[in-house]
């Protein structure tokens, strides 16, 4: 019985093909709300491989980093240091697998990094095929009649495609069976291979098929990304709204601090982290949204390392909970309810510094002020209120 503890995941990501638009290499691209990276990465953090190595381009480190925001906190540990890229994916994946050999898997799986709406059942059967095999590929039936052309754009044969078969990843290998393979190509000066299975049947090494995915998209062009997008959300899109409301009262002090921008003040608002009552708003909107629980719940204020805290870090909580679920933010939208300080001179510094901790674009985040018309708590200048709505999209 093979065991995911026994295989390592080579996630090979360091092309620099622009050809999906956007100025920036495809799988640092966003699909739906994060990197096409890091949805590839939680589709293979979510079992309990050996590793996840993913292997990038040397001026892709930055980008990496970025990624690893959108990787669930609760696996990130899985994903190792990025490996460094060669000169051609064959070369790539030589780097990655030699970043194996001191742990030396049983098995492992190489798969494209612009591949990020794998099913999961498919990995699945990839690893239960190399308890038999040594090699094992995905591959789907191809329905087009394929044609052979000549340069000249003359068709030159036509082939049977009841013997044809478009491969895809992940393809998994008896890890040192793969080394050896990919080494001795080196060795021979064999480079040009379009995929790892193809380094096998140079080997002269059998390959078995297991059936594919049609859904398992190797995201390339700009059509991609538009069918991919459909796929994650049109088909299985899951639209909530949450919402969140908190007050804080004045004490003395010298300042406040709003949706996390410390505002000056003829005093500070009272509480155990830093009281900033709109971030506590937005976080338990979105809480609100995923049906989990409330600020309290997650830092209760019994507990002594919330004391004096950041509240940036609540808010940065909640949508690691919602990225955690496959789920992006749609937008955040907050009012703000006081005598005083003005808010209108803070708005733009307020939105800015959200739109930052919740990693989504400036028209995302909403904030409004306004008085209560000297009536109730807030009119007497006693504390702040704050209510915000949180609009989250889930798989
Ligand atoms: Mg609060």
């Amino acid at each position: 019985m093979t065991t995911y503890a026994e295989i390592a995941v080579i996630v090979v990501a360091a092309g620099s093909g622009q050809r999906a638009g956007g100025g920036i290499p495809k799988q640092f691209r966003n699909l739906g709300g994060m990197p096409v990276l890091a949805r590839t990465l939680n589709l293979f953090c979510a079992f309990d491989f050996h590793s996840v190595i993913p292997v990038i381009g040397a001026d892709q480190f930055d980008d990496f980093e970025n990624v690893l925001k959108f990787v669930r906190a609760d696996v990130r540990k899985r994903i190792a240091s990025p490996v460094l890229g060669g000169n051609s994916r064959q070369a790539s994946v030589l780097n990655g697998l030699q970043a194996l050999v001191h742990s030396s898997p049983r098995f492992v799986l190489i798969h494209d990094g612009a591949r990020a709406l794998t099913p999961s059942d498919l990995v699945q059967r990839v690893t239960e095929a190399l308890q038999t095999n040594d090699s094992v590929v995905p591959a789907l039936l191809i329905s087009d009649t394929v044609k052979e052309v000549s340069p000249s754009g003359m068709i030159s044969a036509t082939l049977n495609r009841n013997k044809l078969r478009t491969v895809q990843t992940p393809q998994g290998f008896r890890f040192q069976a793969i080394l050896d393979a990919h080494q001795a190509a080196v060795a021979r000066k064999v480079d040009g291979l379009m995929d790892d299975a193809s380094v096998m049947e140079w080997a002269g090494l059998p390959v078995r098929i297991v059936p594919g995915a049609a859904g398992n998209l190797k995201i390339t062009t700009v059509d991609d990304f538009e069918i991919a997008e459909r796929q994650i959300f049109n088909e299985r899109q899951d639209i909530r709204v949450g919402q969140g409301y908190d007050v804080h009262s004045f004490v003395p002090g010298d300042h406040i601090w709003l949706g996390g921008v410390k505002i000056a003040h003829t005093h500070k608002l009272n509480g155990h982290s830093d009281s900033d009552v709109l971030l506590h708003a937005m976080t338990d909107a979105i809480l609100g949204a995923l049906g989990d629980g409330d600020i309290g719940v997650h830092f209760p204020p019994s507990d002594n390392q919330w004391r004096g805290m950041a509240s940036k870090v609540f808010l940065a909580d909640a949508i690691a909970r919602l990225h955690a679920r496959g789920g992006v933010l749609a937008h955040l939208d907050g009012t703000l309810v006081c005598e005083a300080p003005k808010i209108g001179p803070h708005r733009e510094a307020i939105r800015a510094e959200i739109a930052s901790i919740a990693g989504i674009s400036l028209d995302r985040v909403g904030l409004k002020a306004t008085t209560s018309e000297k009536l109730g708590f807030v009119g007497r200048k006693e504390g702040v209120a704050a209510f915000a709505t949180a609009t989250v999209r889930l798989p």
